[in-house]
Parts: structure tokens; C-alpha cells; sequence
């Protein structure tokens, strides 16, 4: 029997950028988006077009190069928002308007202060305006969970029947429970209309832990798109991770019997590409990507590892990217080892690239003995961004901290060789902030930032 295929919906660049910290410029979106791609996620919601120019610039470049994932761009409930989120998913080969109003009460009456009528008929003449422009339209009712179950029941039926294709239940404040969470799924496929007809997506925030179990919960219930994002960031304490939620369907095959498109050993290249972006380093003990995922310390399991691997490891660091750290870069390494230590990193470069970031990598190995992910990553974008090479002495340099790819994963055989590398926590990164071109406080009032978000 197939089993059943699980969209994933990532908002790294959308809601994960609106973490503090996380802001990206245009490029740096578009860089990031490319290895989203190559991760194979199904949708980019790509940012949030009226909230500044560089959103829209960001949705605009990313929509228009990007040719096989689905470029979502998200739009309050209000004609502006649509006609703009439309406007940059012009050059977009599958585009979707994702339209979000809250529903719960406490939103109604102290944010938008409107009723229950008037936010019934706010989302249907939204959701009508989406789908004069677009096919593919997502809605959200934000803050679902705390929404009455009724009056939720009610708008996403109407949602469905005037055309929304994808129903996204926000549990904007990270407040549910998993059981109550699948209940909450169950009770809308069992008393809406239509429901049946389209896809039911699960956006669940981790302020108590809980966003992974939330969204697999749901998927169980029966949702088939996930909202989640690399390295879990997200407003507060964050999103659903994607690696965590990708990971535990593929190793537990037999309690979530989904499928995904997710190359897998994309994973860690794309959480190093995000952490060596936004600076914000993924916490050392983080489940599958975090440095010390993969490394065993103790004597007893260390001695278990080398036996038999499945002793302790649950998957393999190579499934899901974790280079092998057993390849060690010297001065003795060539070009091909340090092309695949590049793309592990999540650059790949051209011929022309790659010979002059192995000039450097030579000249720098000559004078250190084993070159770092975290010196490589220096070199790299002293070369992408045309330095004149002189910041690579001898690793002693940190102009780039490479925030949380400093040590190469040890495993059993090589546990604690790298333990004198620095921390990425004890370097500023102000040097690297000066390309943070778009902050979010100069673009988006406080009443803004108050009025949005799912
Ligand atoms: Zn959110």
C-alpha cells in the first residue's frame, strides 16, 4: 500500500526570519532558497511581500528563478496585501497566495477588534479576492487552537467553499497539547464540509516543546502538509523543526507511515547554510543537525559504536548529511576532497571558484595542520565575497564566525580531537552583521508587527 505523501511547507525565510536575529538580505534569501530546493521541500513561503521592498524583491527574485517548488507569499486579509503578495509571484511557476486572518476570540476583540461577523466576512472576501488571482490559495485562521471550535468549524468551511485549496491550523502561540492538537484535526475533517477536498496543514510554534509532536500528531489525524523550518526558527521560541519532523518519519516508518520528498542528506548542509547566514548558532545538543547529534563521549559507547554503529546511533550521520569526520583536510587533501567538504557545507562552486579557493585552502593548510570547517567556511566567503584573501592567517582570523559548524562532528574514533576549536557563541558577529541589510524594525511599525503573523 503507498503510503501517504506529506507536503512539506517550509518557512524558514518567512516566519523563520521574523526570529530575532534572523534577518536575511535579498541574496542571502535567494541563496538560501536554492538549498531548499535542493533539499526538495514542496513549498518556499518566501516572505511576506507588503511587510517591505526587500520581502517583495525577496519573493519577486526567488519566485521568478526557482522553477519546480511551490512559491508561497503570505498576505493579511485585505485586498492591499493580496494585490502585493500577487504582484512579486508574478515570474512564479506554481504560485500560491497564502491569506491568514486570527479567529480566536482574544485576537478578535483585543487586535483586530472586530466581530466574529465581520472576521467571518473578512476572510471570505479575501479568500474570493485570492482566487480571482490564483489557483492555489492557502488559508489560515491564526491562533486556531485557542479558537472556538465552532466558529472555527464555520469559517474554514467557508473558505473552502469559496476556492482556499489548503487549510493551515496555526497554533500561533505553541499552546496545544499533541492529543488535543489531533483532536482539533479530526473534529474539523468529521464536522466541515468539503474538507474533504482539500489539504489540511499544520503550523504548530514550540513555546512548550511541543511543535514537532503537535505536527506529527496532526498528520496522524490526517493533515498532509507540514509548516515547519530549518533549525526550528520561528517567532519566539520557534517553529516546528523540519529536520526533526522529516527524521522521525523516516526512522519510525512504522508509527508514521508518510512519505516526503526531503533528500535527507541535504539536512545539515541546509542548517549550516541558515546558521552561517543569520550568524544564530544551532544549540550543540540540537536532535539530528546539532554538533554533538552524532558524537559519542562516554568509554562504554564508544566501544559499542566501533563494534556495531546501531548500538547507539538510531541513523546515520551520512543520512542525513553530518560530513564524515573522519576525512580530515591537510595539506595533503586534493581538489575533489575539498569540493565535497565545500558542498557538504552547502557551497558548490565552478571550476574557476574552486581553483582559487583551493590556492587559498593550500596556503592556509601549510600553515595550520587541519583545516576546520569553520576555517573553511572563513575561506569560502572571503572568496564569494571578492577579500582579498587576507583574512585566512593561519585560522587565527574570525571575521566570518560560522555560527555552530565549527567542529566536524566527532564520532567514536575521534571523539574530543576538536575540542580546543572556539565556540561560535564567543565571537561577535559584527563584522557579518554589516551585511544585514534589512532589519525589520525599519520596515514594519510596531501596530504592523502586531496585526500579522500565523
Ligand atoms: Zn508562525
Amino acid at each position: 500500500m503507498d503510503r501517504p505523501r506529506i507536503t512539506i511547507f517550509d518557512t524558514t525565510l518567512r516566519d523563520g526570519e521574523q526570529s530575532p536575529g534572523c534577518s536575511m538580505n535579498v541574496q542571502e534569501k535567494l541563496r538560501l532558497a536554492q538549498q531548499l530546493d535542493r533539499l526538495g521541500v514542496d513549498v518556499i513561503e518566501a516572505g511576506f511581500p507588503i511587510a517591505s521592498d526587500g520581502d517583495f524583491e525577496a519573493v519577486q527574485s526567488i519566485a521568478a528563478s526557482l522553477r519546480r517548488p511551490i512559491i508561497a507569499g503570505l498576505a493579511r486579509a485585505c485586498a492591499g496585501d493580496v494585490d502585493r503578495a500577487w504582484q512579486a509571484l508574478q515570474g512564479a511557476a506554481h504560485p500560491r497566495l497564502h491569506v491568514v486572518l486570527a479567529t480566536s476570540d482574544i485576537h478578535l476583540k483585543y487586535k483586530l477588534r472586530i466581530t466574529r461577523e465581520k472576521c467571518l466576512e473578512q476572510a471570505r472576501e479575501a479568500v474570493r479576492h485570492a482566487k480571482s488571482l490564483c489557483a492555489d490559495v492557502e488559508f489560515s485562521p491564526e491562533d486556531a487552537t485557542r479558537t472556538d471550535v465552532a466558529f472555527l468549524c464555520q469559517v474554514v468551511e467557508a473558505v473552502i467553499a469559496i476556492g482556499a485549496t489548503t487549510v493551515n491550523i496555526a497554533d500561533t502561540v505553541g499552546y496545544s497539547m499533541p492529543e488535543e492538537y489531533g483532536q482539533l484535526i479530526r473534529t474539523l475533517r468529521e464536522r466541515v464540509d468539503g474538507i474533504d477536498k482539500v489539504t489540511i496543514s499544520t503550523h504548530c510554534h514550540n513555546d512548550l516543546g511541543l511543535a514537532v509532536a503537535n505536527s506529527l500528531a496532526g498528520v496522524q489525524a490526517g493533515a498532509r502538509q507540514v509548516e515547519c523550518a530549518i533549525n526550528g526558527i520561528g517567532e519566539r521560541a520557534g517553529n516546528a523543526s523540519l529536520e526533526e519532523i522529516v527524521m522521525a518519519m523516516r526512522v519510525r516508518p512504522d508509527r508514521y507511515p508518510y512519505e516526503t520528498a526531503i533528500a535527507s542528506e541535504q539536512l545539515f548542509p541546509s542548517s549550516q547554510m541558515l546558521a552561517e547566514i543569520t550568524r544564530v548558532p544551532v544549540q550543540p545538543n540540537k536532535a539530528i543537525i546539532g554538533r554533538n547529534a552524532f558524537a559519542h563521549e562516554a568509554g562504554i559507547h564508544q566501544d559499542g559504536i566501533l563494534k556495531n554503529p546501531l548500538t547507539y546511533e538510531i541513523m546515520t550521520p551520512q543520512s542525513v548529511g553530518v560530513p564524515d569526520s573522519r576525512l580530515v583536510l591537510g595539506k595533503h587533501s586534493g581538489r575533489h576532497a575539498l569540493a565535497l567538504r565545500c558542498e557538504q557545507l552547502g557551497h558548490q562552486f565552478e571550476r574557476r571558484e574552486l581553483d582559487e579557493v583551493y590556492r587559498r585552502f593550500v596556503v592556509l593548510a601549510d600553515r595550520i595542520k587541519k583545516v576546520q570547517d569553520s576555517h573553511l567556511l572563513e575561506l569560502i566567503q572571503d572568496v564569494t565575497s571578492g577579500g582579498d584573501g587576507k583574512s585566512d592567517s593561519g585560522g587565527q582570523s574570525k571575521k566570518f564566525p560560522p555560527a555552530g559548524a565549527t567542529r566536524p562532528f566527532p564520532r567514536a574514533a575521534v571523539a574530543g580531537a576538536n575540542a580546543n576549536d572556539s565556540h561560535p557563541a564567543q565571537v561577535s558577529g559584527s563584522a557579518g552583521q554589516a551585511t544585514v541589510s534589512i532589519p525589520l524594525t525599519d520596515h514594519r511599525s510596531e501596530q504592523e508587527d502586531y496585526l500579522w503573523g500565523v
